[in-house]
């Protein structure tokens, strides 16, 4: 199989320290070029890149991560994304290692095969398979399955556990080479990939070859409207280029000859939208779907004032983390000794927009694969959580506050003592005794 990874133009002007090129693009749903930007974001590094070395770290360079507004289709979106051989240099960060797949994600791969009445033998092919764990919730299931990964590692770690996964990316070229050796799936996953292609229309173009008319696609993507409820307005970061509605993934529909068949919202990663698309044009979407797109009119989520709104929720939240952070007095303000709790793309949004640097000495993650590294930009020591109590630091800043009921449970049986402190939805600090 040849290699589809999109190649840098050579025209793109690339930064000297990573090779990174920025590449503008039109909007990724309907090709428009006229947006107004509605959340503006302190610019930062490639939100997950660990260094070896802090120096490096410190010498990543900072990429501009504005989202906007389509002026035409109201769809947000990164209007200049990071290439994605950059991107996903550093992919084998994303995933650590997965002992099995959680119950929430094996409920909803027997949702889907029950849903679109999958019978023993047909073929399920998921896109950004990663190591197969997925898929292989559907071998259980009694389907044939068929991977496409553009990470190497994880491709391989497939392969080796039965899963057969070609390693690269999707493109409209591979799902005719795929088509042409005879591939038919009957259900097509798309797991959390969607909102990261900068070609949109090759990557539907592809679905649209490769879906038989008895197939059926199904996308889980971030939703914004949900996320952004709760203030998880760190979900932003350059590999997320796309910001998906039920709006948005109708209009993709119809401009490539897909109908939405059923939809609903998942209460995953602070929320999500699971589409089933079906083989076939209708310009009519289903009453349960024409409601959803009903509930995002009246949150008004297209519209510059539901941001304004979100911008000015953001300013006090950062504004009473602040003054939460100088009534904990120096242990926690200014002096550079506060720990963090978590690293991910999401906290280095967080840290680079709320200007939490100037508090923090160092980082906490309960992965080991990240310990010992540093954090891109602010070369911030990534430790072991258990340095808390050898330490006896006392106060913790939760920055991957998403998972702030799981941090909090960890820090009390691991015997620590202190102050956690909460940043969103609205900032709090919790007493551990
Ligand atoms: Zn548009």
């Amino acid at each position: 199989m040849t290699t589809n990874a999109p190649q840098p133009s050579a025209a793109i002007p690339r930064s000297a320290a990573t090779g990174a090129a920025i590449r503008p693009r039109p909007c990724p749903v309907c090709g428009g070029v006229d947006r107004a930007t509605v959340l503006h974001l302190h610019a930062t590094p490639l939100g997950d890149l660990l260094c070896e070395q802090s120096s490096r770290a410190v010498g990543l360079p900072a990429y501009p991560l504005d989202l906007a507004l389509c002026t035409s289709c109201g769809h947000l979106h990164l209007p200049s994304v990071v290439a994605p051989e950059e991107s996903y240099s550093n992919y084998h960060f994303h995933t650590g290692a997965s002992p099995g797949l959680a119950p929430s994600m094996r409920a909803l791969a027997e949702e889907l095969w029950r849903t679109i009445e999958g019978r023993a033998g047909e073929l399920v092919l998921d896109i950004g398979s990663n190591d197969g764990t997925w898929l292989a919730g559907f071998a259980a299931l009694g389907a044939r399955v068929q991977g496409v990964e553009p990470a190497a590692g994880q491709a391989q770690r497939a392969a080796a556990a039965g899963v057969t996964t070609i390693n690269d990316y999707f493109s409209a070229s591979l799902a005719g080479a795929l088509k042409d050796d005879g591939l038919r799936p009957r259900l097509i996953t798309a797991n959390y990939v969607a909102a990261n292609i900068p070609d949109v229309d090759d990557f539907f173009a592809g679905l649209r070859t490769i879906c038989p008319a008895e197939g059926r696609v199904a996308l889980l993507t971030g939703y914004h409207p949900d996320q952004f409820a709760v203030a998880m307005f760190d979900y932003a970061y350059h590999e997320h280029v796309s910001y998906f509605t039920v709006r948005d993934v109708h209009n993709l529909c119809l401009r490539h000859g897909f109908r939405i068949d059923w939809a609903r919202r998942v209460p995953l990663k602070g929320g999500s939208l699971l589409a089933v698309l079906a083989p076939e044009s209708a310009p009519e979407a289903p009453e349960h779907v024409r409601r959803m797109l009903q509930f995002e009119d009246w949150l008004g989520v297209r519209t510059h004032g539901y941001f304004a709104a979100l911008n000015a929720r953001l300013a006090t939240a950062s504004e009473r983390l602040h003054g939460l952070l100088t009534a904990l007095g120096p242990s926690a303000a200014g002096m550079r000794t506060l720990p963090g709790y978590g690293m991910s793309h999401s906290v280095t949004t967080l840290v680079y927009q709320f200007e939490l640097s100037e508090h923090l000495a160092f980082l906490v993650d309960d992965n080991p694969r990240r310990q010992g590294l540093f954090s891109p930009g602010l070369g911030l020591a990534v430790r072991d959580p258990s340095v808390l109590i050898t330490e006896q630091h006392p106060s913790c800043l939760v920055l991957a506050w998403q998972h702030d009921e799981r941090i909090i449970e960890r820090l009390r049986v691991s015997g620590w003592t202190g102050t956690a402190i909460i940043p969103l939805p609205d900032p709090h600090l919790i007493r551990i005794q």
